[in-house]
């Protein structure tokens, strides 16, 4: 999806949210923080307005773990810690619109760093000894 589509699909969860969760869709930093969340996570692509401004796409994959609930939940809290609620709702709203808009998901990534924990649950076999 461009970014001008995951800002309209933010446009539509802001204003869903103004109705279901109480959230002043007039408030700045809301529509700020959803403009901002809506294109952050393709800061991994270089081809992407977000990737041209902070170049995640050195470090990371295309839709990898920029693309995570963790990296969303991490970017929406410290944008509430250094601006206040309404950037935070906004940016959780915009990033979270995104994650729902831009599938088909890698499971993988999308719950990093929960996939990280390998459960063994194979037991070995005795070697054969002939
Ligand atoms: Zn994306």
């Amino acid at each position: 999806m461009k970014g001008k589509a995951h800002i309209a699909a933010t446009a539509i969860t802001v204003g869903i949210a103004s109705q279901t969760m109480g959230i002043d869709p007039t408030s700045p930093l809301v529509l700020i923080g959803g403009l901002i969340g809506s294109i952050l996570p393709d800061a991994d692509t270089r081809h992407s307005y977000m990737g041209k401004m902070i170049p995640a796409w050195l470090i990371f994959k295309h839709r990898s773990y920029t693309h995570s609930l963790f990296a969303m939940g991490l970017c929406s809290g410290l944008a509430w810690a250094m601006f206040g609620r309404d950037m935070g709702i906004g940016i959780g709203l915009g990033y979270g619109t995104h994650l729902l808009t831009d599938g088909p998901w890698r499971l993988r990534q999308f719950l990093f760093p929960l996939t990280l924990y390998k459960r063994k649950t194979r037991t070995k076999k005795p070697v054969a000894n002939h």
